[in-house]
């Protein structure tokens, strides 16, 4: 019988933590030093933190000077003004005085110093804001629709809550550590039920999608419910398993996945079928190998009828044959848009979700003032919600005094534009991304103008590097870092978020992005169809292609 292959060090650490503790309180309380070392690193993300430095400075700089990035976790993207209010307080008082909206609707902060990270932290946690489970080998943020449009909208966002809830860890770690809480002596060994000491093989993401809208970009993560409507109400779930962005540049054993149907689950067993997806892949996922530890490599291994099987055996529910579905849009939800119960709210466009200087400030003094919702989007957006009429002038009145466009002011392809932070903060970034993004977007939406083009909808992402935080690969057109200002260039993905991209150009320079773009762009122009997107419309130009349900890390240039 074959030995099994030796456990990466990333489960030795997690294996040694003492159910996520490590020395984490005692290098907290160490002066003489500004960062944490060794298995640490792997523990503290399970806390929603990651160490970093900032590259910009790294050979000015005579040693390293750490900082860190803390991330809160929010089901569904929700908060109350006053959570808002105090998660911006935060920013000034502890990070680089910006609040940066995640593309999975958490929020974080950059820029924290170890001195800071407690009271940080703690402040969070006052008002009711946890970053526990925010990163790290566990079920992540657990994304939904977080638009308040009604009954469907408001189920799924209380599910989503719940789900997140069922899969938090159970270690009290966070709490001594963070939220100085006593520590339970007790005879017995502390437990973790459901993980276990080596929690996940890897990261999980999960979501909740509606028939209608898949503004949550469902196909991407490694387990996505998505709602069947009738009306206003919800009649069950279709489960889809083993999506993911992430790949490595020339591995070609590396790819992108869109999650595929596994069934239909009735409401009741909702939460029940999420905690068993994701114990599947806690038992089977790989846990030697950390670049083919996502549970789409198990998928690719097992094919999804013996994933099915292994799920079937694990409930004692029957799990229905898949709804087909007729393709969903992704609402970006920007705007002013009816709640249905008289009031409105009102999506901002925030660029690659960095919200800051007057922007920041002019938000800060509308929920101040107005104390509507916050809800933070999938797409890098803020909602604000339950405004009156005169509330959303208010608020349009305050934008403008920032200078801030209005989201009908923005033209197709910077309101649907995202991108990753990259540079200087990312350790794994290879190229710019957040920082590139205007210039790009400025060129591009100059051509589109050009070509009469503007205001059609045009999804474009940008990432440092190809593990592709921002979802690149089902994007209209996305560039994805190869090296410092090198870039891959990809097209073809689409709106609902059910189709891969190919690989158009590879290795193109920052300056050239948009010129390597406008052969297509024209022809595009010229004989697109009515309403046809960019993506769908290079897709038809190759219509005799199968669709991709995966996108390698070494793929040819199809164009
Ligand atoms: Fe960092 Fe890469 Fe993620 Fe961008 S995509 S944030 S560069 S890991």
């Amino acid at each position: 019988m074959k030995d099994a292959p030796a456990p990466s060090k990333v489960e030795l650490a997690k294996e040694g933590s003492n159910f996520l503790r490590g020395t984490v309180e005692q290098t907290l309380a160490d002066p003489t030093t500004s960062g944490f070392a060794g298995d640490d690193l792997q523990v503290l993300k399970f806390h929603g933190i990651y160490q970093q430095e900032n590259r910009d400075l790294r050979r000015q700089a005579t040693e390293k000077t750490h900082t860190f990035m803390i991330r809160a976790a929010i089901p569904a993207g929700i908060l109350t003004a006053r959570q808002y209010l105090q998660l911006d307080a935060i920013a000034e008082r502890y990070g680089n005085a910006n609040l940066r909206v995640t593309t999975r609707q958490g929020l974080q902060y950059h820029g924290v110093l170890k001195g800071d990270m407690k009271a940080t932290i703690a402040a969070m946690n006052e008002e009711l804001v946890t970053t526990l489970a925010a990163c790290g080998d566990i079920e992540r943020n657990l994304m939904a629709c977080p638009a308040p449009a009604g009954a469907v909208h408001r189920m799924v966002q209380e599910l989503a809550r719940e789900i997140a809830r069922d899969l938090q860890p159970a270690s009290r770690a966070y709490h001594e550590i963070w939220l100085d809480e006593e520590k339970i002596v007790s005879t017995e060994p502390e437990e973790e039920p459901f993980y276990g000491e080596r929690y996940l093989p890897r990261k999980f993401k999960a979501g909740i999608a509606i028939d209608t809208d898949n503004c949550v970009d469902i196909y991407t993560y490694d387990g996505g419910l998505i709602a069947l409507t009738d009306g206003n109400i919800v009649r069950g779930f279709n489960l889809v398993v083993g999506g993911g962005q992430g790949m490595t540049h020339n591995k070609p054993d590396t790819f992108a996945a869109l999650a595929q149907p596994l069934g239909f689950v009735p409401v009741e067993h909702a939460v029940e079928a999420m905690r068993t997806v994701v114990a599947v892949f806690r038992d089977f996922g790989n846990r030697s190998d950390r670049r083919h530890a996502r549970l789409k490599y198990l998928l690719a291994e097992w094919g999804i009828e013996r994933f099915r099987q292994e799920f079937q055996e694990r409930v004692t529910w029957k799990l229905g044959d898949p709804v087909e579905l007729p393709r969903a849009e992704a609402h970006d939800h920007l705007g002013k848009q009816p709640q249905g119960d008289g009031n409105f709210y009102y999506g901002l466009f925030i660029q690659s979700g960095r919200l800051e200087g007057a922007y920041r400030a002019a938000v800060r003094q509308i929920v101040t003032e107005l104390q509507p919702g916050v809800r933070l989007t999938g797409q890098q957006n803020l909602l604000l919600t339950d405004l009156t009429q005169e509330g959303v002038e208010r608020l349009e009145v305050l934008l403008r005094a920032a200078g801030v466009a209005l989201p009908h002011e923005l033209s197709g392809a910077v309101r649907h534009s995202m991108a990753c932070p990259a540079l200087p903060t990312c350790g794994l970034a290879l190229a710019e991304s957040e920082r590139a993004i205007p210039e790009v977007l400025r060129e591009l939406e100059a051509v589109l103008t050009h070509l009469g083009l503007r205001d059609v909808p045009v999804s474009v992402r940008m990432t440092g590097c190809p593990n592709g935080c921002a979802r690149p690969y089902t994007a209209d057109v996305a560039f994805v870092g190869r090296s410092l200002g090198l870039y891959n260039v990809y097209v073809g993905g689409r709106f609902a978020g059910d189709r891969l991209s190919d690989l158009f150009a590879a290795d193109v320079k920052q300056s050239e992005l948009v010129e390597v773009l406008k052969p297509l762009l024209m022809r595009w122009r010229w004989e697109r169809q009515v309403g046809e997107g960019l993506g769908d419309f290079y897709q038809r130009l190759h219509g005799d292609r199968p669709a991709r349900q995966t996108l390698t890390g070494k793929e040819q240039v199809v164009a």
